[in-house]
């Protein structure tokens, strides 16, 4: 009998972000992708959500490595809060490294890891696996599909993935090598990228949207545009500034990622443009506006982005006018696209015609749809199926895709983030739960999971907070002075003043009434009384539930 092998899912079955995957064998374990997710508008004030890693930090003598499949925040955001704990080996394509490497850099951790190039095919041990690393096409260049030979035979790992057949740089999924590896020695365990498994048919290629962008240069000469698009996918920078070039213009990036991104893939030539095609955002005054195109990120609207703080007007770089085209090459992620429809009317208000993928074709997207899937799964044919990159209604459409390809209902085992599957040789089984899978917050230099805060914080943003203080004589049982009753957020303040004076008198004679009933009345009863008092006066009268804060002060 060969040693079981267990994938521990640590993070992204069930949400979109934060991706990683602990696959063990023995003594040792590979961790696959180490990312974050973006916090959202209901969890204000976090900086970013993390995997929950004590499974591995509690497993740290045993681990091999990390692969990463690709250099998005979703897989790679989350490494320096590991090296931070562990020295780790850390293995990817270039440009995957590229990106990488600077996070890790800048968070003080680079002398904690050894940053392990692999190329397209390539065949390397990491500990006990036997790693192979495909080509795959997505929104960043150099993803990889991975497959991972184990003593019970090879999981593949779709990475983040299209079916482009026609990809901007030419590098093309190897749909081949899968097929031949499906065949000799055959795939027991498929892990795929369920994101667009609701959407019927095919994503377009990348390539469509080159054209579309010369149209939009072509019907706006003489005019200065702006493009914003990711700065990590390198294809759309390559089309911004192919019709830049052709249009007879020069680029200049606008923000830092965006300027590092262009040179991290002119270096790799993975972006190809002459010197001549740049020149520097500072040396742009006085140019003409049809003879410039300006990248710039910020196509999400992200607070303090290049492209939010030009519609804001407060860029330090460049002053949107009637002279400029703003390009959004991108779609709103959910939840931005509030933030995002802001910006396009802070854009127009400042005289700009905007183009964005809600009205053109200036947009595809990295993830296949079912035909795509469907593709993969036939190239794979695996015995075993778990669908992983996605939020629950993701994981259910793509196991009923994989279902209705045929595979058996028993063979498709939808997992959840904490959740370990078991590869013996008798099959694959689940064990629910295995970790807690936990969201941990980053709120500055702080981490971990929710205690309270979050709730807290809701409460305090959308309905503010009351504060009421008396001082209290424990010895004499006697109310020193009067209570105070403050507020923040609660009402305007012509409204708050006199609820406030009610309910200091209120609370001053219930603190009194306690006081004057019994003896040995403590601070926590008299808090209680504030809090009730407090409490029932603002929600008969404002019909808000703002937060009660009752402090007690003993009189010395
Ligand atoms: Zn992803
Ligand atoms: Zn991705």
């Amino acid at each position: 009998m060969a040693d079981d092998v267990r994938v521990t899912f640590l993070g992204g079955l069930g949400d979109i972000g934060r991706n990683c995957a602990a696959i063990e064998t023995g003594d040792s374990l590979l961790l696959l992708d180490c990312g974050q997710m973006f916090a959202g508008d209901d969890r204000p004030g976090v900086d970013s959500v993390l995997p929950d890693l004590s499974y591995v930090y509690e497993r740290a003598s045993k681990v091999v490595g990390c692969i990463a499949t690709h250099g998005h925040e979703d897989h790679v955001g989350a490494l320096s809060h590991l090296l931070s704990r562990i020295p780790c080996d850390i293995y990817g394509t270039p440009f995957t490294l590229g990106l990488a490497r600077r996070r890790i850099v800048e968070s003080g951790n680079g002398d904690r890891a050894r940053l392990i190039p692999v190329g397209d095919g390539d065949r390397l041990r990491i500990g006990p696996f036997d790693c192979e690393f495909i080509p795959v096409t997505h929104s960043v260049p150099g993803g990889v599909i991975t497959a991972i030979g184990t003593p019970q035979g090879i999981l593949l790992h779709s990475c983040d993935f299209k079916l482009d057949f026609f990809p901007v740089d030419g590098r093309r999924t190897d749909l081949a090598r899968i097929g031949a590896m499906s065949v000799d020695p055959g795939i027991r365990l498929l892990m795929a990228d369920s994101t667009n498994a609701e959407q019927p048919g095919s994503s377009r290629s990348e390539s469509d949207i080159g054209p579309v962008l010369a149209g939009v240069f072509a019907a706006n000469a003489g005019r200065r545009i702006v493009a914003a698009c990711f700065s990590s996918h390198l294809h759309r920078v390559q089309q911004i500034v192919s019709a830049a070039i052709a249009d007879g213009r020069r680029v200049a990036t606008l923000g830092l990622s965006m300027k590092k991104n262009v040179a991290l893939g002119r270096e790799l030539g993975l972006l190809r443009a002459p010197d001549s095609a740049f020149v520097d955002i500072a040396d742009t005054v006085g140019m003409e506006p049809g003879e410039l195109c300006v990248i710039s990120t910020g196509s999400q609207a992200e607070q303090r982005s290049s492209l939010a703080s030009a519609a804001a007007g407060d860029s330090r770089w460049i002053d949107i006018g009637p002279d400029d085209t703003v390009v959004l090459s991108s779609n709103p992620i959910p939840g931005n696209e509030a933030r995002v429809s802001r910006m396009i009317n802070d854009l127009i208000e400042r005289g700009a015609r905007v183009a964005h993928s809600g009205e053109i074709e200036i947009h595809t997207s990295g993830h296949g749809r079912q035909d795509e899937l469907a593709a993969l799964h036939q190239a794979v044919s695996p015995e075993w199926f778990v669908p992983v990159h996605g939020e629950l209604r993701h994981l259910r459409a793509h196991a009923a895709l994989a279902r209705r390809l045929g595979m058996p209902a028993e063979r498709v085992l939808l997992a959840r983030d904490g959740d370990q599957v078991v590869l013996r040789d008798d099959g694959l089984r689940i064990e629910p739960a295995t970790c807690a899978g936990d969201h941990v917050l980053v709120h500055g230099p702080f981490t971990g999971s929710d205690r309270g805060v979050l709730g807290e914080r809701v409460i305090l943003g959308a309905q503010g907070v009351v504060v009421a203080t008396v001082v209290v004589d424990f010895d004499a049982g006697a109310v020193d002075g009067e209570p105070r009753v403050t507020s923040r957020g609660w009402l305007d303040e012509d409204d708050a003043d006199p609820l406030e004076v009610e309910m200091e008198e209120a609370i001053g004679r219930a603190v009194r009434d306690l006081l004057s009933q019994e003896p040995g009345v403590d601070p926590v009863d008299v808090r209680r009384v504030v809090r009730r008092t407090a409490g029932t006066l603002v929600a008969n009268r404002s019909q808000r539930r703002p937060m009660i804060v009752p402090v007690v002060v003993p009189s010395t």
